[in-house]
């Protein structure tokens, strides 16, 4: 499980034997390096002694955690601290639990270090209560400093503090956002405070501070004390042709004087894109290396279809197409992001008038001794994240909170976007934190649940797929994996990860006693995506096979009679008295319950919330216990 990658290396501290009891299991999911004093015994070699003081030991292991966990006192926590502080831009996250491990205190680095959601995600391990105390988090907001971290976006220059401020505050914030995704504006709470207009906003509703979310470089006038801050959303591409043997240092110069001309941000770049036949040009790779910029090269052919400013005879006949710097920066914009692959059918759906107008900055030529770069730059409507994605199956259990894994909250709490039926995300409402994407689709759109899923995962986020039960019962995580296959994927990225939740019929099982004590079998009786000869078949040979069987999906609206065949089917091979269950909503608020027989299963409601459960031929009641026997002669459990 890597839920805690980003927070690592982690660093743990206890000082007694109870809060060595409680870490060490919580530093073993965390993949953290438990330390205690050399009077404490280690319990393995994922624990380790520290001699001298521990304000030494920690000075000595400062710099190389991201976040360090304490088991003590927060008074001595602070002292401790105190003297190795630098800047809460740099700062690790850091965070206390008391000995007994109901409370996780986010204390220092909230926002940047992370240590808000380093709390919450342990407080979802142990089953405690964070403390978060920003004021940001209370209002159910997400932090304007790290708000375009899922995105990849670049912190640009401000008065960070002050503007924070002002949205604590429930100021007025105007919010300039001329590029990179508004999904964040979608996911406010309702009584938020931004206001997201341009230039100017009515004169009676004065604003306290600025949000520039965008690719130019604002200058700020100097001296002004009205506060704002920027982010830029990585959304350039910046085509780029040379001559052979340009270098790296005329390559960054020639970006940099155009971006400066037009007031972009260097910061906002996304990537570098280019002809194939410069894909081994040493300047251009060497420039991207140093930069982390991903390039992106396409052949004169993919370049040709793409009408340009300035098309050049001359270039034409040496590479085979009028434009490199202005069509790959054009088409470097435009189809870096295509999901699934498709970018054949949307080339062919894209006006070429549309694609031209993402053109920036038109080409210009920088020439040194005999070396020269022609730069183009576009803007994408999509930003570049940086990131690989991944996607979380997420099974949440039947319906209360108590029901999930503790795994499969972390995942929840962790991911950067939230997918589901939007019953099932009300239900885990109390999971979500400030600033998470959340998306629920109609009950029959599970297809476009889980392309939405893996469209958002491709371009960079973590999202978490939400079914009830097992993500893989009948749930929504075939439906991901399916849908992956058909675009080809290479089975690393975007990542997958699958959190195991308690099926419908473990839960309506455990609601009646030990019904499945003994072989078992589920059928679902809903034919929208399987043929009913194929169901009817199943439940043929389950009955035959004497299984004690769980129906799901057994009746809905337009499925009405598929439970009255199933009942009929087992009536010709099992006894009429066969004890069956009728569970509906098991650990909702609305749960209900009916013991009733094969015979009479049929005189009481069954929806499209029921699980039926069918007894094999040992199955009895017992008081209001459905049992079946363990089965074998001589039991050796
Ligand atoms: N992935 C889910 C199943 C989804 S199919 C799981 O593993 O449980 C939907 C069917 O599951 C419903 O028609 C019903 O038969 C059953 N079901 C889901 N939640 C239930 C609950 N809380 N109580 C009873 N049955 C439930």
């Amino acid at each position: 499980m890597n839920l805690f990658a980003a927070f690592e290396p982690i660093a743990a501290i206890a000082t007694t034997p109870q809060s060595t009891q409680l870490l060490h299991p919580l530093c073993q999911s965390l993949r953290a390096t438990l330390y205690v004093p050399e009077t404490l015994s280690l319990i393995d070699s994922t624990t380790c002694h520290y001699q001298d003081s521990l304000k030494a030991h920690l000075a000595t292991i400062w710099a190389e955690n991201k976040a360090f966990i304490f088991c003590l006192a927060t008074g001595a926590v602070i002292r401790l601290i105190a003297p190795l502080l630098e800047d809460k831009g740099s700062d690790p996250a850091i965070i206390v639990i008391d000995p007994k491990g109901q409370y996780v205190i986010s204390l220092c680095s909230g926002h940047q270090g992370g240590a808000d959601r380093l709390a919450q995600l342990i407080a979802q391990q142990l089953n405690a209560t964070p403390i978060i105390t920003g004021a940001s988090h209370s209002l159910n907001l997400p932090a304007i400093d790290i708000l375009g971290l899922p995105f990849g976006w670049r912190k640009g220059p401000g008065d960070w503090t002050r503007v924070s401020h002002a949205i604590a505050s429930q100021k007025r914030v105007q919010v300039v956002q001329e590029a990179g995704s508004r999904l964040w504006q979608d996911n406010l709470p309702q009584n938020h405070h931004f206001y997201f207009g341009f230039p100017e906003i009515e004169e009676n509703a004065p604003i306290a501070a600025r949000v520039w979310i965008s690719a130019t470089k604002r200058k700020f006038a100097e001296g002004s004390t009205f506060p704002k801050v920027q982010w830029y959303p990585r959304v350039l591409w910046v085509g780029i042709g040379c001559i052979r043997g340009t270098s790296q240092g005329l390559i960054e110069s020639a970006i940099e004087e155009v971006c400066l001309k037009y007031h972009l941000a260097t910061e906002a770049i996304a990537g570098i894109a280019t002809i194939d036949i410069k894909a081994d040009e040493v300047g251009i790779v060497e420039y991207c290396q140093e930069k982390q910029y991903p390039l992106f090269t396409y052949s004169s052919d993919v370049l040709n279809t793409i009408k340009v400013p300035n098309p050049s005879e001359v270039v034409k006949e040496e590479v085979g197409t009028a434009s490199v710097a202005e069509a790959a920066a054009i088409y470097g914009a435009n189809y870096w992001f295509s999901y699934g692959g498709n970018k054949e059918k949307e080339t062919e759906n894209r006006e070429q008038i549309e694609l031209e107008n993402s053109l920036l900055v038109t080409k210009q030529v920088i020439k040194s001794d005999n070396e020269a770069v022609t730069v183009a730059i576009a803007q994408s409507e999509l930003e570049y994240t940086g990131k690989e994605g991944t996607i979380y199956l997420v099974g949440m259990g039947p319906g209360s909170l108590e029901q999930i894994t503790p795994a499969a909250k972390t995942a929840i709490n962790q991911a950067d976007a939230i997918i589901g039926y939007s019953l099932y995300l009300e239900l885990i409402e109390s999971l979500q934190r400030p600033g998470q994407i959340i998306e629920s689709l109609p009950i029959t759109k599970e297809k476009q649940r889980a392309q939405r899923a893996i469209e958002l995962a491709q371009w960079g986020l973590s999202v978490a797929v939400i079914s009830s039960g097992d993500c893989g019962i009948y749930g929504m995580a075939g439906l991901v994996l399916e849908e992956l296959k058909n675009i080809n994927w290479n089975g690393k990225i975007p990542n997958i990860e699958v959190f195991p939740g308690i099926t419908a019929l473990q839960a309506a099982a455990a609601r009646v006693g030990t019904p499945l004590m003994h072989d078992f079998c589920a059928i679902s009786l809903s034919d929208l995506l399987t043929p009913w000869e194929v169901i009817k078949q199943r439940l043929e040979s389950a009955a035959i096979g004497d299984f004690v069987t769980a129906l799901y999906n057994p009746r809905s609206q337009t499925r009405q009679n598929q439970i009255v065949e199933a009942q009929s089917i087992f009536l010709q091979h099992r006894n009429p008295n066969t004890p069956v269950a009728l569970v509906r909503c098991a650990y909702r608020q609305d749960e209900t319950i009916i013991l009733t027989n094969l015979e009479e299963m049929l005189n009481h409601n069954i929806d499209m919330l029921t699980t039926v459960l069918i007894g094999n031929s040992s199955t009895f009641f017992h008081k209001n216990w459905m049992i079946t026997p363990r089965g074998y002669n001589q039991l050796r459990v």
